[in-house]
């Protein structure tokens, strides 16, 4: 049976321009749809619930490079510690720090992004952007021996207004490159820009990000 997994992959990969990244949103989908996006060449993928990516990761190709892009109880981090490439949605200066003690003590550095909170919904988690500004300048992360902060994650909101999301994205560009002048022109690490899902990945290119996260258009629907 064809799945088109491979198909969609590649038309997906085919309209990224060069330097921006695709994290495979592979949550709720089984191993095997997995397996086929590793043979047609896919080595990121996006998980958002930490047993499920524990599972998933025990079986699957460990040259696979894991993202959790869920929100992450701070009682998890262990779990997944040894062997996550980046954690994607720090939003609590308690959450880095709970996993710089967790990279310490596995003798690694995580990468990781600041999520921040711009969407007008209000069940996102995340930094607002002042929030943000504040707390890297208080510059307690510069200590966090364990974790280095490479860039900022968001999500639009919910909504079919397509000049809103792309306020959103602008925002969070905007705010990218005010870090970049200020308090993290000293992190030459700090440069990715996680926004854009299934339905809005093109329009966040085009407002400066160059790390989507495409599950669905990949994958098919989710059955949850
Ligand atoms: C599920 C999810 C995605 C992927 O969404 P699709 O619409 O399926 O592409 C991207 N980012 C985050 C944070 C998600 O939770």
């Amino acid at each position: 049976m064809n799945s088109g997994i491979t198909e969609r992959l590649t038309e997906v990969k085919a309209q990224l321009p060069e330097g921006v990244s695709l994290v495979a949103v592979s949550k709720y989908h089984p191993e095997e749809m997995i397996a086929e996006a590793y043979e047609a060449g896919q080595r990121v993928f996006g998980e958002s619930h930490e047993q499920e990516l524990s599972k998933k990761q025990a079986s699957l190709p460990k040259d696979i490079c894991w993202h959790f892009i869920g929100h992450l109880q701070t009682n998890k981090v262990k779990y997944i510690a040894p062997y996550i490439t980046m954690i994607e949605a720090v939003d609590t200066p308690k959450l880095l720090r709970e996993i710089n003690k967790q990279a310490l003590k596995n003798h690694r550095v995580i990468d990781v992004l600041l999520e921040l909170h711009i969407a007008e919904e209000e069940t996102k988690y995340g930094f607002t952007i002042d929030e943000c500004r504040q707390w890297l300048s208080e510059g307690e992360w510069r200590q966090l021996e364990g974790v280095r902060i490479c860039g900022l994650m968001m999500m639009a909101s919910y909504t079919d207004n397509s000049r809103q999301i792309e306020q959103e994205f602008s925002s969070a560009y905007q705010f990218y490159n005010e870090l970049k002048q200020t308090v993290m022109a000293d992190a030459p690490y700090f440069n990715i820009r996680s926004w854009g899902m299934s339905y809005d990945y093109l329009q966040a290119i085009a407002c400066g990000s160059n790390m989507v996260r495409v599950g669905t258009k990949i994958f098919g629907e989710r059955v949850y």
